[in-house]
């Protein structure tokens, strides 16, 4: 069956098909982070958005080749490059390891391509050379090169196509220097910023002024240089739709690199954000949970990914320790299903259960429906314990089950876990208790449990005879 998603470009949900002739090959960018500092969850939000796309197209069969760029220079980080004394990579190395670091801690894929936008300046100046070719870019009496809007639409493009724009108010030339704007500020945008004293050693050579790029040239290059001039899928979080995106398609667009009838993009899809008692989490704001302050607090990386794919991308939510541990919860009651599945598969290999994979399927192919792929899961949890406990599960049907599970995984990676591992002390507690209960002395029995339950562990009784589990 196909895949359904919600393009912003068109507002509707289209079925997803590849550029790529054989329709196999799926070029995918995603913004990546301004190594400014580290990210906080609610752009964690959007990178693990971004891998359960790609695992989900991969799941699918496509061949994905994710770009992921890391923005290492831009107005926020010269400001502090300036603030602190240092080097422009002395500055950002540390928040880009800390990015790859989390990457792994949150159990994403690791991108194909991670380019930097300090190594891609010849190409950034390439591009701009071509809007100044195609007059569409032009260089301001500062010596810095600015797109125009009015040139660009004289030419017959269409700046608007993800967000609708008023035109009236917008006076011809006005220009915007900042990398961030809101929609009123509706003006020509910086692609090349000439060097300024406060830039200090951060400056490169070029045909108009020494300077540096603008933000959104940055995607616009790298994403064309890695994936080519039009390729199918573009991500960011919805704060990216304008100016970041609008202006990649102007800059894109504008240069004329596309085959006739093809866009930039295809389809772009946005998520939406992590909230804070209704608020965007964010830097400026100061109501952020970094994923180092969460580990602190003793949260698992993919207890945290479990929380962050449990709502639909494009519906926001709160953020809340309260939901980080229902989301450890959660992931306990499919832990425990799957050690008992485990035991019952005594060692049987099978195929996927079709009919768990076919639910999860079918969510997902309705533009990501997580909550209905939740939903299977836990229907399906619910009802294997109950088969699991009347022992009406043949190890064939566990071997299933599992090999399900492991295929859905591929794409929620949130971790088939290990069978849990019962130290020799409390395997020794446990078996002196049933030794206690079988010479009918209840009291040294129930001593022992609450030993055992002390320790962090309680007895259950199954169909097989006692067991312990983490309390
Ligand atoms: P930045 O590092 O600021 O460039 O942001 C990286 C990504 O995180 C972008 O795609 C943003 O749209 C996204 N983002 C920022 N804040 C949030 C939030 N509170 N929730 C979800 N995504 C966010
Ligand atoms: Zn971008």
């Amino acid at each position: 069956m196909g895949l359904n998603l919600f393009n912003t470009l068109t507002r509707s949900v289209q079925e997803f098909t590849p550029l790529d002739s054989s329709g196999k090959r799926v070029g995918m960018y995603c913004c990546g982070p301004t190594v400014y500092d580290f990210a906080h969850i609610g752009n964690w939000r959007t990178f693990v958005f971004a891998d359960l796309v790609r695992r989900y197209l991969e799941f699918k069969g496509y061949e994905v080749r994710h770009v992921a760029n890391i923005t290492d220079v831009d107005d926020k980080i010269i400001t502090r490059v300036r603030e602190q004394g240092i080097s422009l990579r002395e500055f950002t190395g540390p928040f880009e390891r800390a990015f790859f670091d989390d990457l792994k801690t949150l159990g994403c894929r690791p991108p194909h391509d991670t380019p930097r936008a300090t190594e891609h300046i010849p190409q950034i100046i390439g591009l701009i050379g071509k809007l100044m070719e195609r007059g569409i870019a032009y260089q301001a009496p500062d010596g810095s090169v600015y797109f125009s809007i009015e040139k660009y639409r004289a030419a017959g493009c269409h700046y608007g196509q993800l967000v609708k724009l008023n035109f009236e108010e917008m006076r011809t030339g006005e220009r915007v220097a900042n990398d961030e704007y809101a929609k009123e500020s509706l003006a020509d945008f910086a692609l090349w910023k000439a060097r300024v004293p406060e830039d200090g050693a951060v400056f490169w050579p070029s045909p108009w002024r020494e300077g540096r790029p603008g933000w959104h040239i940055e995607c616009s290059a790298m994403s064309m240089e890695l994936l080519g001039p039009s390729f199918d899928l573009h991500l960011g979080g919805e704060d990216l739709v304008f100016p970041h995106h609008e202006d990649e398609i102007a800059q894109s667009e504008g240069a004329g690199l596309q085959t006739c009838g093809h866009r930039f993009v295809k389809h772009w899809l946005h998520g939406a954000h992590l909230l804070v008692e209704g608020k965007k989490m964010s830097k400026r704001l100061g109501n952020f949970f970094t994923l180092r302050d969460l580990s602190d607090k003793g949260f698992a990386g993919r207890e945290i990914r479990y929380l962050l794919i449990t709502a639909h991308y494009r519906e926001t939510f709160n953020f809340t320790l309260e939901g980080l541990q229902g989301a450890r919860t959660a992931l306990q009651r499919i832990d425990e299903c799957l050690v008992k599945l485990r035991e019952a598969a005594a060692g049987t290999r099978a195929d996927a259960d079709a009919e768990l994979v076919g639910q999860f399927t079918a969510a997902l192919d309705e533009d990501l429906n997580i909550a209905g792929a939740w939903g299977a899961i836990f229907e399906w949890v619910r009802d294997t314990n109950r088969k699991l406990a009347e022992n009406s599960l043949t190890p064939a049907a566990a071997a299933a089950a599992l090999a399900a599970w492991e295929r859905l995984d591929s794409v929620l990676g949130v971790g088939v876990i290990a069978e849990v591992a019962v130290p020799p002390e409390i395997t020794a507690l446990l078996e002196a208790r049933q030794a206690a209960r079988k010479a009918r002395d209840f009291k040294r029995a129930d001593a022992i449990r609450d030993e055992l339950k002390a320790k962090g562990w309680v007895i259950e009784d199954t169909p097989k005879g006692a067991r312990v589990k983490r309390a």
